[in-house]
């Protein structure tokens, strides 16, 4: 057992480890605390190469205790792809993907679900719940169904339609609502403070956010322990760049890397841009953006509780918050798809766009190293309907 506590990520205050909780006190994120030169005995560089790859060669650095099995839908290591001539269009260094659309159920809240779930069971939840705009509902019902629990996933009306299905099929109850995610959010926090189920909603329970930091240790060790230049993720409610953020520092004190960093750049869609805002304006937290609308669901979040995180990493990393246009973000799925081979989803294209846009300002340079987040399976999004439609007995090869 490696990990030792809770710590509020406003406060501080220390919280027990060995039963459920949600948020602190101060409604803040909990944190979770583990014994680091413990696991710096054991996870060497040498240790961890010799260990099949996926999230739970890291287990020393994740929350469940020893002994304990994990839920899992076999979680991999996701590779690095660069985008060849998309870079050599832009007169730039290609910028490297990481697709995370290989995950079980095809984006990355696999990797913080099966940290949750596997938390969950261990403390014997029977029913789970979310409010979602898509991925995080679908990855909650899968390994809910594994775990054996019960899940309830309340979608905002705008929710695509095939991560409505998707969710069903794992036999989660599923009700469609209106209104935007926070707001659904609000009827999963009272049923979990009544009892009824475990609120499992970003960042309101510990553990989604240790899986998704597994991003930035995978990172680490296929960079040869020495992190790329800059990041861009795509940002809705941040758990994966707070995530990661956290885990460069783990590596760093348990001595496999060293202190430097990639710059944070945090992106979001022009229409629904609370971190941008915030940044621009020097906030330490940031206030909730109205009538949020853009078709990147996975970042058309209104309002993040672990807003002061996500902007504190950006700034201690000298990183950048921004917005892209809905156009850009299409240009770029496009080009990325045509040009490249890799169908990213509207989020990876986001991060696409920006990096461009960055590139445009001087915020990054032509010859550095960047990552990009595709954060789900570009196959999992409707995609235009470009075929032309013939008849075989007028068609002749000659006029193809
Ligand atoms: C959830 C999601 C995001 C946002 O992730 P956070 O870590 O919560 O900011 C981005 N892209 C996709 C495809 C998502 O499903």
């Amino acid at each position: 057992m490696f990990m030792t506590h809770l710590e509020c990520s406003l406060t501080g205050e220390r919280y027990d480890s060995d039963r459920l909780q949600n948020l602190s006190k101060a409604g803040k994120p909990l944190m979770a605390r583990y014994d680091l030169d413990a696991v710096a005995a054991r996870l060497t560089r040498e240790e961890l190469a010799s260990r099949p790859a996926g999230m739970w060669k890291w287990r020393e650095l994740l929350p469940l205790p020893d002994g304990a099995e994990p839920v899992s839908l076999g979680e991999p290591e996701t590779p690095l792809i660069p985008l060849d001539r998309v870079g050599l269009r832009q007169g730039a260094r290609p910028p490297i993907v990481k697709d995370e659309g290989r995950l079980p159920t095809g984006s990355f809240k696999a990797r913080g679900m099966a940290a949750a779930v596997s938390m969950a069971k261990h403390f014997g939840v029977e029913r789970i719940a979310l409010p979602t705009n898509g991925n995080a509902g679908a990855a909650l019902a899968a390994y809910a169904a594994r775990a054996g629990m019960t899940s309830l996933v309340i979608c905002p009306a705008e929710t695509p339609d095939i991560n409505i299905r998707e969710t069903a099929a794992y036999g989660a109850e599923v009700i469609v609502a209106d209104g935007q995610i926070d707001e659904c959010g609000r009827i999963v926090g009272e049923g979990g403070a009544q009892g009824r189920w475990f609120d499992c909603s970003t960042l309101k329970e510990p553990y989604r956010l240790e899986g998704k930091k597994v991003m930035g240790l995978e990172l680490a060790e296929q960079f040869g322990w020495e992190l790329p230049d800059v990041i861009f993720y795509p940002t809705g409610g941040g758990t994966g760049l707070i995530g990661m953020w956290k885990g460069f520092d783990e590596l760093e004190k348990i001595g496999l890397i060293g202190a430097k960093r990639p710059r944070m750049v945090a992106v979001q869609a022009v229409g629904c841009a609370p971190m941008v805002r915030a940044w621009e304006q020097g906030e330490e937290f940031a206030e909730r953006w109205e009538g949020a609308a853009t078709m990147a669901t996975g970042i058309r979040v209104p309002k993040a509780v672990g807003d002061f995180l996500i902007l504190r990493a950006v700034r201690e990393s000298g990183g950048a918050a921004i917005a892209v246009e809905e156009e850009a973000i299409m240009e770029a799925v496009d080009d990325a798809a045509r040009f490249d081979g890799m169908l990213l989803c509207p989020e990876g294209g986001a991060v696409l766009a920006a990096w461009r846009q960055a590139l445009e300002r001087g915020l990054v340079g032509k010859d550095e190293r960047a990552v990009l987040f595709n954060c789900a399976n570009g196959n999992k999004y409707p995609l235009a309907d470009r075929a032309r439609r013939m008849r075989l007995g007028e068609m002749d090869a000659a006029s193809l």
